[in-house]
């Protein structure tokens, strides 16, 4: 039995009556699973799965997994299973799953907040060479994903993770993802405040709790009080996002009901400022309204934005605060719109008077060599300190002034990642996309480096970024919606009128001073071939017609 089970059955309390009945909201009564998913999750707590990987499916191999824990549980822990080579994007709709699964696992490594030491990163890297054939990406939300992982050896990744700090526990699943948090978290000179402690309580309380490990679907955080606003917290489930408060000092503006994929959505301010030392209990309130009140009928709408979006922030907030914190929350001030982009690329003065520098790695693809590499040179520059960003870039912090030009040109010679990245190579965001990933149409990450080699050389640099986005499916694992050319990839009718890779374009879309979705032009679907040619003519036409300062959004 769960902790969930064990909750006594609540009477009907703050559910909109128009959405409440058969949505499966616990708070309302209704505990009978609706879907096969809840189902799994109320028949066995998917935390428990580990046990089973460590001693049975490790033991016995990739045939003896019960297909329950493979499609369901496994993904608590951080596996997937990855794409069957060779099976092409067309074949993707029509097989059942287990038809496209390989016997190999993607295995997700979290990295709250994305501080890791270079002891950790090495160790990361080590493990990309040893078990996953070297394969190594940052990914848009702080993680790196390792590929190729056989079941037989998760128990010694999981040693080898641990011992210096790290897991793989809640990478996935209906559960608290990875908490985002801003990349220079006590160390940028211009910080409102400091995130970093709120992050580790959280994952220190929370992570691997059974109290939120059955929740409607995944759940998104975001942590930043950088002026920059450097989490997206514009499309995650709950962000606290950095303000000065006129009279309580810094702290937190909070954000709720933020998510793309089919039905996009912008978070909403409840209009309250939270302190530092009050995040995490808020942060676990919010949680257990949407545990308790979320839709578990329909996965397509299980995630909290529906919640937010049928209730409105005062509902929420009200239930927030008479239910779960028992107490009303302090009104505050919203942020400031960030002025300037979050990616921390480049070189940049921390508070102590070192030196951060920021990598730009095309669509976050890089390797355990590169990241055992990395870590050896940040320590022969003096760091032991990395972070990875949101935007799939790397940064080493901690480097004095006279050592900043030397790691430069080390990382930039041995590795191939650079500080200073055209507008291209520094803009553009990828996918895990058809190589690996079971429900993609396209391919993405190479079609993305390809891409900016090719823009490169045609336009060089650009003197204001266009960020393009490419997914590898409907969804939007790399927030096709709020680039400035967003690509969902699908299959669109080639030269000769037979299907072939493409995309459909969204256009306009952004983060911060930009905020908003790109418009879905009808017409605009790109031959994947073609992708080249449809972003030059577009670069080309915005700066022919621009005006004065005006960005590609607001062209
Ligand atoms: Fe896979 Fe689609 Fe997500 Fe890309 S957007 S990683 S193809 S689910």
């Amino acid at each position: 039995m769960t902790v969930a089970d064990s909750r006594p059955t609540r009477p009907a309390r703050a559910g909109s009556p128009r959405r409440a009945k058969g949505e499966g909201q616990w708070a309302l009564g209704y505990r009978e699973p609706l879907n096969p998913n809840e189902q799994a999750k109320k028949d066995d707590d998917a935390l428990h799965v580990r046990s089973r990987i460590e001693n049975i499916y490790a033991v016995r191999g990739f045939a003896s997994i019960d297909p329950s824990d493979l499609r369901n549980r496994f993904r608590w822990m951080g596996l997937y299973t990855q794409r069957r080579p060779g099976i092409d994007g067309g074949k993707t709709a029509t097989l059942e799953p287990h038809e496209l699964d390989d016997s190999h696992f993607m295995l997700r490594v979290r990295i709250d907040g994305g501080a890791l030491t270079t002891e950790q990163l090495r160790v990361v890297g080590q493990i990309s060479i040893d078990f996953a054939r070297g394969t190594a990406d940052v990914t848009d939300r702080q993680n790196v994903q390792l590929h190729w992982i056989r079941i037989e050896d998760v128990p010694e990744i999981w040693r080898r993770l641990e011992s210096v700090g790290l897991s793989t526990m809640e990478a996935c699943g209906d559960c608290p993802r990875v908490i985002l948090g801003s990349p220079v978290a006590g160390i940028a000179a211009d910080e409102i405040v400091d995130g970093t402690p709120a992050v580790r309580e959280i994952a220190e309380r929370y992570i691997g709790s059974e109290e939120f490990s059955n929740l409607p679907r995944k759940f998104k955080t975001a942590i930043s009080g950088h002026p920059s606003q450097d989490t997206v917290p514009e499309i995650n489930d709950v962000a606290f996002v950095g303000v000065e408060h006129p009279e309580h000092g810094p702290g937190f503006d909070l954000w709720v009901g933020g998510g793309l994929s089919t039905n996009p959505m912008l978070a909403q301010r409840l209009g309250a400022w939270v302190p530092l030392d009050e995040v995490a209990d808020v942060w676990a309130g919010v949680v257990r309204v949407f545990r308790d009140y979320g839709y578990r009928r329909l996965r397509t709408k299980a995630r909290i934005k529906f919640l937010v979006a049928d209730w409105g922030p005062e509902k929420f907030r009200r239930v927030l605060e008479t239910e779960y914190l028992h107490r009303p929350l302090v009104d505050g001030p919203a942020p400031a719109t960030p002025v300037a982009p979050g990616d921390h690329v480049g070189v940049n003065r921390q508070q102590d008077g070192n030196y951060f520098v920021g990598f730009s790695a095309v669509a976050g693809r890089v390797s355990g060599e590169k990241l055992v590499r990395l870590a050896e040179l940040a320590e022969a520059h003096g760091s032991s300190r990395v972070r990875t960003t949101p935007m799939q870039k790397l940064l080493v912090l901690d480097v004095a002034e006279d050592r900043v030009q030397p790691l430069i040109e080390a990382v930039r010679t041995e590795l191939g990642l650079t500080a200073d990245p055209t507008a291209w190579r520094r803009s553009v965001l990828a996918c895990t996309g058809i190589e690996f990933c079971k429900l993609a149409i396209v391919e993405t990450k190479g079609r993305a480096a390809a891409l900016v080699d090719e823009l490169e050389q045609r336009l060089g640099n650009l003197d204001s970024p266009i960020t393009v986005n490419l997914n590898g499916c409907p969804n939007s694992c790399a927030r096709i919606q709020v680039a400035d050319i967003g690509l969902k990839g699908q299959l669109v009718p080639g030269p000769d009128g037979h299907q072939v890779e493409g995309f459909q374009v969204h256009l306009g879309g952004g983060l911060g001073l930009d905020a908003g979705f790109g418009r879905k032009l009808r017409g605009h679907k790109v031959v994947a071939d073609d992708l080249p040619d449809y972003v030059e003519r577009l670069a080309k036409a915005y700066l022919a017609e621009r005006t004065d300062g005006e960005r590609f959004a607001q062209w």
